[in-house]
């Protein structure tokens, strides 16, 4: 029997009732505040990912042999931005009523938000860990509250103080570091630190959000807002397969890829196989 074409990412068509975490992607970038296109980013991993092996020569395990399901893209209304959150939070609640890890796919990085929303009402010791070039603590952005450069700091008033540690960050505004100082943990430019912070994060939930332009942009130039001066790819793998075998990674995103910025496709083959890693490795 023929079965209809309906493209999910590489090697992830479980069964839903068999899945223990579950893609849902959110192609918004309505608040980006320099080059638009995030809002294509989950439908070009899916459609790139299949220029990738499902087996990991770095984790020695296949993604074949753990059951994903990819929910595809919520439909979300551009230009109203807490109706999109709205249905990102109704998503990703779904997943956890479901016993399931939801693990989203930008979209640009306020759709973190929405997610953080609906996951802290299940765990309510939720703890994030943020990969990031941004701080992504202002206030607001020319007046909106609800901004990707607003996003964690969004997420550490909801959550509570030092609940949220970041790394990789290498810009911001002056406010935002000093606001920082006093709510989050903020390391700077690379991982170092990480270990340590494992340490007290080991026995809570963990949130880990990777907005992908923590890398370089020699090695990722697909974004809005590239930063000079990132992390390696290996760097970035090595600082996740820590999270992941050290922590209880209850939820995830990957946000920020914009497909369209990087005409040789590599930004995108770049996010499809820290998607690969990641999925193996939490399962
Ligand atoms: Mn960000
Ligand atoms: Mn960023």
């Amino acid at each position: 029997m023929l079965s209809r074409n309906i493209e999910t990412f590489l090697g992830c068509d479980a069964d839903y009732q068999a899945a223990a975490t579950v893609l849902y992607g959110a192609p918004f970038d309505s608040t980006t505040s320099f080059r638009p296109g995030a809002r294509f980013g989950s439908r070009a991993m899916r459609q790139e990912s299949y220029g990738l092996e499902t087996y990991s020569p770095y984790q020695g395990r296949d993604l074949t042999d753990y059951a994903v399901f990819d929910s595809g893209d919520l439909e979300l209304p551009f230009g109203d931005t807490e109706a999109a959150l709205a249905q990102i939070r109704e998503r990703a609640a779904t997943i956890l009523k479901d016993g399931k890890r939801p693990f989203l796919l930008g979209g640009e990085h306020l759709v973190t938000l929405g997610a953080v929303q609906a996951v802290v009402k299940v765990y309510p010791d939720l703890h994030i860990l943020h990969f990031d070039a941004h701080a992504d603590l202002r206030d607001d952005y020319l007046g909106a509250k609800l901004s990707h450069a607003s996003v964690i700091r969004r997420c550490a008033e909801l959550l509570g103080d030092y609940r949220v540690s970041q790394f990789g960050i290498r810009s911001g505004d002056k406010a935002e570091f000093h606001w920082g100082e006093n709510h989050v943990h903020t390391r700077l430019f690379d991982f170092t630190g990480l270990s340590h912070t494992l340490d007290i994060f080991a026995d809570k939930p963990v949130y880990l959000t990777v907005d992908l332009d923590v890398l370089d942009p020699a090695y990722f130039p697909g974004t809005g807002t590239p930063e000079a001066g990132g992390v390696t790819f290996l760097e970035l793998l090595d600082a996740i397969f820590l999270v992941l075998s050290q922590t209880n990674v209850v939820a995830c995103d990957l946000v920020e890829l914009a497909p369209t910025l990087d005409p040789t496709g590599v930004s995108t083959a770049t996010a499809c196989k820290l998607l690969r890693e990641m999925l193996i490795a939490l399962g």
